[in-house]
């Protein structure tokens, strides 16, 4: 039922935006970093995955950061991820913006994904705000603890956004000016918990959640669906 509720939405309120978390990938294998049994629950993030601690000792971030690649690489997108690739393929989702790195949106084949949280499509050096592209990142990493900058050889910092850091600025505009524009912005498997990201669905005249558990929006939501990512969506799909 909820599936065909959410298929209405979908269809009366377009422009429709989405924002995703990590409950949209946990069904692909990829643990959410902030649950109980996540990985902060294991180590400290200010330890391995801040900006103080990658100024700190750069070698330990990537030693962290090189075992998640390797989960990442693995993983495969679920149906959910489908779904969303399918909606905005029938001219029905414009966009995913996502706080999730794992680019599984992008290798299902959603075209237009604005990654407000980085994603490790790359590396970037700190001071010479060089890009450098996943597959030579890789490639040092095989031979090296750290990644090195090809132009002026400082060590990298990985694309994902750390502890400590500011969110890329272009891409929180782009996602703001898109929930500015949607009639409905749709959030999947996000507890919105995470500022600025979680301030997103307040910018559209109206939002709807699908989340497993509770979120510090639900009562404003038009609709809430407490269920996994995947079989909601597919519903959803399947009553357009
Ligand atoms: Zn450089």
């Amino acid at each position: 039922m909820s599936g065909v509720a959410l298929a209405a939405l979908i269809r009366e309120r377009q422009p429709c935006v989405v924002l995703t978390g990590a409950g949209v990938s946990t069904e692909s294998g990829i643990p959410d970093f902030r649950s109980a049994t996540g990985i902060w629950a294991e180590v400290d993030p200010y330890q391995v995955a801040s900006i103080q601690a990658f100024r700190r000792d750069p070698e330990r971030v990537w030693t962290f950061y090189r075992e998640r690649i390797h989960v990442l690489r693995d993983a495969r997108p679920n149906a959910a991820h489908e779904a969303l690739a399918e909606l905005e393929r029938r001219g029905l989702v414009e966009a995913v913006v996502t706080q999730n790195i794992d680019m599984l949106h992008s290798r299902a084949g959603s075209q237009d994904v604005v990654e407000v949280h980085g994603s490790f499509r790359s590396a970037e050096g700190l001071a010479c705000l060089w890009t450098e592209p996943a597959d030579e990142v890789l490639a040092q990493l095989e031979v090296s603890p750290t990644p090195s900058c090809s132009q002026c050889g400082d060590v990298l910092k990985p694309g994902v956004v750390l502890f400590g850091e500011l969110l890329p600025a272009a891409a929180m505009e782009r996602a703001t000016q898109l929930a500015r524009g949607a009639r409905l912005v749709l959030v999947v498997g996000s507890s919105l918990e995470v500022w600025p990201v979680a301030g997103l669905p307040l910018e559209a005249p109206a939002f709807a959640i699908v989340n497993r558990g509770p979120t510090a929006l639900d009562d404003r939501a038009l609709l809430k669906v407490d269920a996994g990512a995947g079989e909601t969506l597919s519903a959803a799909l399947e009553a357009l």
